[in-house]
């Protein structure tokens, strides 16, 4: 028996060292390369007096400091991919089972926070403009607010995702029935400016994920969508930077995270005209199927 034991230590131990580092690695470092203060101080400089500040790097749910581990082994969270999908790992899918690739050769863009009217018509406007779908991760609070926002979203085309009702990075702490409430709600407002648009994506702000969120939002019907490519957009880097890291950074199979709400995201759309006809001309860009994976 102790020998069974050692050796399923190991093997877990093993399982879980590859999961990190070969599924997990862009996970980790969309949770861990920008330290708090930044996005502090981006809180401070880029809110709008009628905009709530949202941003997908923002804290993690434990806020509490940790001088020391590094790369963070986020002891908040469950440790990743405890049950792999056996030998050959499918990369588009990662910690706790969140989406983190599409799964094809093809990139997908995601918006962020919306909708908000100062970007969002801009966003729609350049993407009409290539031809090309996207999917937009909505807060509730702002689908009630624009719902012919979310109307024109529809309209084109474009993929919806539930992004809780007011961008709470802490929800996956929450207890389950609270979870449940946050995404009803949020799916709702949505339905109530598009009945019949499906909403098959959910995801967590700030990529907070827990066990309880992820479950939730599968229980909902709605895949967990998390990222590929983080270009930091919404620390408002200017449209080169944001252009720069994006074109650069694309790979097959990206899902790429980009803001079109949440504060001055002039320079996220400016760096669309820069990025749309570079990723057009390498890859299919094409929103992710509105019925979920
Ligand atoms: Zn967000």
């Amino acid at each position: 028996m102790g020998g069974n034991d050692v050796g399923a230590g190991r093997a877990l131990g093993i399982i879980t060292l590859v999961v990190s580092a070969v599924l997990g690695s862009a996970y980790l470092l969309g949770r861990s390369l920008v330290p708090g203060p930044v996005r502090t101080d981006s809180a401070v400089t880029a809110t709008g007096a009628d905009h709530p500040e949202y941003a997908d790097q923002s804290a993690p749910v434990d806020t509490e400091p940790r001088a020391d581990t590094e790369p963070r082994a986020d002891t908040s969270q469950p440790p990743p991919g405890g049950e792999p999908n056996g030998p050959e790992q499918d990369p588009s899918i990662g910690p706790m089972g969140t989406r983190v690739g599409t799964g094809t050769g093809g990139v997908a863009l995601t918006f962020d926070d919306g909708p908000s009217p100062d970007y969002t018509p801009q966003v729609l406007a350049i993407l009409r403009e290539h031809h090309i779908t996207a999917t937009f991760c909505v807060v509730g609070e702002n689908a009630e607010a624009y719902p012919w926002l979310i109307q024109q979203i529809v309209a084109d085309g474009h993929t919806l995702c539930n992004h809780s009702w007011d961008h709470d990075v802490a929800l996956g702490a929450r207890s389950p029935e609270w979870i449940r409430t946050d995404l009803l709600r949020t799916s709702a407002a949505i339905r109530a400016a598009a009945p019949d648009a499906p909403i098959s994506w959910y995801r967590q702000p700030g990529g907070a994920w827990t066990y309880s969120v992820v479950s939730v939002s599968r229980d909902l019907g709605m895949v967990p969508l998390h990222w590929t490519l983080d270009p930091s957009d919404w620390r408002a880097p200017g449209a080169t930077r944001i252009a720069t890291s994006v074109v650069d950074g694309v790979r097959p199979g990206s899902i790429v995270l980009l803001h079109d709400a949440g504060g001055d995201r002039q320079g996220t759309v400016n760096a669309l005209y820069r990025i749309l006809p570079e990723l057009t001309s390498r890859y299919d860009i094409q929103a992710l199927p509105q019925r979920g994976m």
